[in-house]
C-alpha cells in the first residue's frame, strides 16, 4: 500500500533568481505549451465576441484597414488622433480570444487579416494612417489636435508580436521589427525625442513594445531606445512615472495620470527583467498599489473620467480602455511579484468590470460602465469617434475583447518548478511540467457556487508542486486531495500541494462565498458594495424609471441636457419627491411640474462644479404621482450654459422615509440565498435578500445587470456596516455586517 505524502507549503511570494545569475526572472511565467478550453459564463462571452465581432468587424468596418491604404490619397480621410490604433487593438484582443478557444475559423480569419495589414506597411516600416509629411511628427492636416502616431504603431506592433508568438509567423515579427526600426531611425540618439511630437502619455507606450521586440529579436537598438524613453519620462511635460513613484507620490499625483500611461508603465516591468533596474520594479509596484487603493472601483474597474483621481468614489466615467490597460498592467504585476492578491484583483476585474462592459450578445461594448447607471453602447456614448466605413469601431470597441483574451496570460502560470492555478471556472487546461503533459480539468459552477472539483491528470505519474490561489476574501476555505483534507489553508496566499500526481487525481476546493461588504465613504457614505465571493451584486430598478427625452446624455452617474424644452419624467409612489443632482457653473434652470401642475422653477447653477444639489417637495396626497422637468431657455446670468442634470429621484415613503423604491438593506439580517437560474440568458448569479423593512428583493451579478436597459445600482443602501480602512491583505475593504 503506497501512502501518498501531501507536503504543504505556504508561499506568500515566489523567490526570484539572485542578481548574481544575471537579469531577474519573472516570479511567475506563462505555463509551457499551455492550451485552454474555457467553459461556463466566460465561454459564452468568448463565443459571442468571436461570432458577432471578431469574425466580422474588419469586413463590416473596412476603413479600419483602408485608412492605411488611403494615407496619401487626396482628399485626406477625416481621422481621430488615435485612429491608427484600431487594427492593432483588434489583433491583440483577437489573438487572446483565439488562445482561449482554439477556434479554427478565427485562426484562418486572423491569418488573412495579418496578410492584409502587413501588405499596407510602407517600405520604411510606417504602418499608420497619416500622410507622408505628417508621419510620426505629431501634426497632421486631417485631425484636430496632435496625432498619437507612435501610440498607434505601439498597438500594431503589439498585435503583430502576439500573432507571431501564437503562430510563429515570421512575417509578423518582421513587420513589428520594421516598426521598431522606423522608431529607432526617427527617435534614437541625442536631440531626438518622442516627447517632442507631443502626447507623451500615449506615445511613450512605445517603451513597452520596444522591450518586447528586443526580447524576441535580441537587437540592442530597441533596448537602447527603450532606455532613452525611460530617461524622457523625467523630462518636463512627460509623466515622470518613476521619480514620482519613488518619491512616494500616488499615481494620480504624477503629471500624466491618464489611463494610456499604464501601457508606458508596463514597459518598466520589461525593462526590469531585461536590465535588472530595481527602480523600474519598485516604481511599478508603487503605482499598482496606489491604483488599487485610490482608483479601483469595487467592480474591479480602473479610472474615473479616463484617469486616476485619488478617490475610489469619484463619479467620473469608467472607461472600458482604462480597465483593459489596468488588467494588462496587473498581469505584469503578478508576473513580477508572484503575489496572489494581484490574481484576486485580476479575477475581480474580469468577472465584474470586463464582463460588465461587454454585452452578452457579443455585438457591442460600453464606453462607461459605472457602479450605478445604465449600459449604453460605445457607438452612442462616444459617437464622435464614428467615421465613414468604421462606424462601429472606436477606442473601446476595438480594445474590449482583449480584456477577455488576457485571461490566457494569467489563468495558469508556472513558478519554474510547478503549476500556479489562478483561474477557477469550468475549463480544461493542458500544459506540461518537466516534459510531462498535464491536463487540469475543473468541474464547477463557480462563481455561482464555491465548490470546484479539479482533476489533475499527468500523462504518467509525475512529482511537481501545484499552487492554488486561495482568494483573500475566502475566509474559510476547505481543500482536500483524494478526499483527504489539506491543513493550513490561508486566505491571500497560494496553497502549494507538492506530491507525485497520478492520472485522475482529484482536488476539491470549497471557497467561502459568504456575503462581504465594502462600506462606502465620501460621496458613497451610507452605501455599500455587496460581494458574494468574487462577484459584485447589483439591484436593477424598474424599467424606464426615468423617462428622458432624446437630448439627455449620461455622464458618469448623472444625466444631463442643455437643450431648452428637453424633458425628464419620473413616476413615483409617495407623499413627496426629491430631485438629486449636482451644481455646476454651466448649469441652467428647469420648470418642475407634478401631475401637470407647475410647482417650481429650479436653478442648478453654482459657482463650484460638482457640489451636491437637492430639491424636494413634500405634502402631496398619498398615491402615484408624476414629476416632470422641462429645461428652460432662461438661466442665471453667471452661468456659462443651460445644463440641467439628474442623478436620481427619491420618493417620500410611509413613515416619512426618503428612498421610495430603492431597497435599504440591513447587514445584520440580509440573509442572501442563491436562486437557481435556468438557461444561459439569465443572470450569472442571482440571490434573494431581505430588506430592512422585511421585503424580499433580488440582487444579481453586476456584470449582467442592466443589460436590458434598466438602471442598476451597485452602491446600495446598507445599514449596520461600517467602513474598514484599505489594507494590502484586504484591498476590497471587506467588512462583515455588525452582529445584531
Ligand atoms: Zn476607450
Amino acid at each position: 500500500m503506497v501512502k501518498t505524502a501531501v507536503l504543504v507549503l505556504l508561499l506568500g511570494a515566489a523567490v526570484t533568481a539572485s542578481a548574481a545569475e544575471g537579469p531577474p526572472m519573472p516570479a511567475l511565467q506563462t505555463a509551457a505549451d499551455v492550451r485552454f478550453e474555457m467553459g461556463g459564463a466566460v465561454r459564452a462571452y468568448l463565443d459571442a465576441i468571436t461570432e458577432r465581432w471578431l469574425l466580422k468587424v474588419p469586413d463590416t468596418n473596412p476603413a479600419m484597414l483602408q485608412m492605411f491604404a488611403d494615407r496619401d490619397k487626396q482628399p485626406c480621410r477625416n481621422l481621430l488622433p488615435w485612429s491608427g490604433e484600431f487594427a492593432g487593438k483588434y489583433l491583440t484582443g483577437a489573438v487572446g480570444v483565439l488562445r482561449l478557444t482554439g477556434d479554427q475559423r478565427l485562426r484562418a480569419y486572423l491569418a488573412a487579416f495579418v496578410d492584409r495589414l502587413l501588405a499596407l506597411q510602407d517600405a520604411d516600416g510606417y504602418l499608420g494612417p497619416f500622410p507622408r509629411d505628417a508621419r510620426l511628427t505629431g501634426r497632421a492636416p486631417n485631425i484636430d489636435g496632435t496625432t498619437w502616431d507612435v501610440w498607434g504603431h505601439y498597438h500594431v506592433m503589439l498585435g503583430l508580436l502576439r500573432w507571431h508568438a501564437e503562430t510563429g509567423d515570421r512575417r509578423a515579427l518582421e513587420g513589428a521589427a520594421r516598426i521598431g526600426d522606423l522608431l529607432c531611425r526617427t527617435f534614437l540618439g541625442p536631440d531626438k525625442r518622442i516627447l517632442d511630437v507631443g502626447e507623451p502619455d500615449k506615445n511613450h507606450a512605445a517603451i513597452h513594445g520596444l522591450c518586447l521586440l528586443h526580447r524576441v529579436t535580441g537587437e540592442a537598438r530597441y533596448l537602447t531606445l527603450a532606455n532613452e524613453i525611460l530617461a524622457e519620462f523625467a523630462c518636463p511635460g512627460a509623466g515622470d512615472y518613476v521619480r514620482s513613484a519613488l518619491a512616494g507620490r500616488d499615481f494620480y499625483q504624477c503629471p500624466k495620470p491618464r489611463w494610456e500611461s499604464l501601457h508606458a508603465v508596463q514597459g518598466l516591468a520589461e525593462l526590469h527583467w531585461l536590465t535588472g533596474d530595481a527602480d523600474c520594479r519598485n516604481a511599478l509596484q508603487h503605482i499598482w498599489w496606489s491604483i488599487v487603493r485610490l482608483d479601483r472601483h469595487p467592480s474591479g474597474a480602473f479610472s474615473s473620467g479616463e484617469q486616476a483621481q485619488g478617490d475610489p468614489y469619484h463619479p467620473g466615467a469608467v472607461e472600458t480602455c482604462c480597465t483593459v490597460a489596468w488588467v494588462a498592467l496587473s498581469i505584469d504585476m503578478l508576473r513580477l511579484t508572484g503575489d496572489p492578491i494581484v490574481a484576486d484583483e485580476l479575477e475581480l476585474a474580469t468577472l465584474n468590470a470586463v464582463m460588465g462592459y461587454q454585452s452578452r450578445t457579443g455585438a457591442w461594448v460600453t464606453y462607461n460602465t459605472p457602479m450605478d447607471g445604465v449600459r449604453q453602447p460605445s457607438t452612442e456614448d462616444i459617437a464622435f469617434q464614428k467615421r465613414p466605413g468604421s462606424e462601429e469601431v472606436n477606442c473601446c470597441s476595438a480594445n474590449a475583447p482583449r480584456g477577455f483574451g488576457m485571461l490566457a496570460d494569467w489563468a495558469l502560470l508556472t513558478d519554474g518548478r510547478g503549476l500556479v492555478l489562478n483561474w477557477y471556472g469550468p475549463s480544461t487546461m493542458t500544459t506540461s511540467v518537466g516534459g510531462v503533459a498535464v491536463v487540469l480539468r475543473q468541474r464547477t459552477q463557480y462563481p455561482r457556487r464555491g465548490k470546484v472539483v479539479l482533476e489533475v491528470s499527468p500523462e504518467r505519474p509525475a512529482a511537481f508542486p501545484l499552487r492554488l490561489r486561495i482568494p483573500h476574501w475566502s475566509g474559510a476555505t476547505h481543500v482536500a486531495v483524494g478526499g483527504k483534507a489539506v491543513p493550513g489553508v490561508t486566505p491571500g496566499t497560494y496553497l502549494a500541494i507538492e506530491r507525485r500526481w497520478t492520472p485522475g487525481d482529484t482536488v476539491e476546493i470549497d471557497l467561502d462565498m459568504s456575503i462581504r461588504y465594502w462600506a462606502g465613504e465620501g460621496r458613497c457614505a451610507g452605501r455599500a458594495a455587496i460581494y458574494r465571493g468574487p462577484v459584485l451584486l447589483a439591484h436593477e430598478g424598474e424599467a424606464q424609471a426615468i423617462g428622458f427625452s432624446p437630448q439627455w446624455r449620461q455622464y458618469g452617474d448623472l444625466w444631463a441636457a442643455n437643450a431648452p424644452g428637453a424633458t425628464a419624467e419620473h413616476a413615483f409612489e409617495g407623499t413627496g419627491v426629491r430631485w438629486l443632482g449636482r451644481r455646476f457653473d454651466d448649469a441652467g434652470r428647469a420648470r418642475v411640474t407634478i401631475d401637470d401642475r407647475e410647482v417650481a422653477v429650479v436653478d442648478q447653477y453654482g459657482p463650484t462644479r460638482g457640489t451636491p444639489f437637492a430639491w424636494e417637495r413634500a405634502g402631496l396626497g398619498p398615491g402615484r404621482h408624476t414629476l416632470r422637468l422641462t429645461i428652460l431657455d432662461d438661466k442665471a446670468e453667471a452661468s456659462r450654459d443651460r445644463f440641467v442634470n439628474v442623478v436620481g429621484f427619491e420618493a417620500l415613503g410611509p413613515g416619512g422615509k426618503w428612498g421610495g423604491g430603492e431597497p435599504v438593506f440591513d447587514a445584520a439580517s440580509l440573509d442572501a440565498g442563491l436562486v437557481d437560474v435556468e438557461g444561459a440568458a439569465g443572470p450569472m448569479v442571482l440571490v434573494e435578500c431581505k430588506t430592512a423593512d422585511g421585503r424580499t428583493v433580488r440582487l444579481r451579478d453586476f456584470a449582467t445587470s442592466g443589460e436590458d436597459g434598466r438602471r442598476y445600482v451597485s452602491w446600495l443602501r446598507v445599514d449596520n456596516v461600517h467602513p474598514v480602512p484599505f489594507a494590502r491583505d484586504n484591498p476590497r475593504r471587506a467588512a462583515l455586517g455588525d452582529v445584531p
